[in-house]
């Protein structure tokens, strides 16, 4: 599978492997499927299938991704605004037709959807 890797910044052929191949010791990953560059960055799957969340993270998106996902995700699953209004909600603040955190290809582009995320939530918090 050809896909974009954020450590080697292009696009690159990466290989299907399993969870227990990247996290020894989550045996609640080991059957889940991971694509991996060969610079050892590696990105998850859509549970139960083979296709990829997005473009292969580096450490430090990693954890960036994980922060906006910490920001973004308990406003929809507590039912404030629903998944797909948030997401388009972050979109429109980004000037972009759709967004999907596992998209961002930068470390940049993740500091973008943390301030469009930020402004999204002020105007919920308002609504409260
Ligand atoms: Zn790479």
């Amino acid at each position: 599978m050809k896909l974009y890797c954020c450590n080697c910044k292009q696009m690159v052929d990466c290989d299907l492997v399993k969870g227990n191949v990247i996290y020894p010791r989550r045996l609640d990953l080991a059957n889940h499927n991971f694509y991996r560059c060969s610079c050892g960055c590696f990105v998850g799957c859509h549970p139960n299938t083979d296709k990829p969340l997005g473009a292969i993270p580096t450490e430090e998106m990693k954890k960036a991704r994980m922060i906006i996902h910490g920001m973004i995700d308990p406003w929809w699953q507590k039912g404030v605004i629903t998944r797909g209004a948030m997401y388009r909600a972050i979109a429109k603040e980004l000037h972009i037709k759709e967004y999907h955190t596992g998209w961002t290809r930068s470390i940049e582009q993740c500091r973008q959807v943390y301030r469009a995320a930020s402004a999204v939530i002020k105007r919920l918090e308002n609504r409260i």
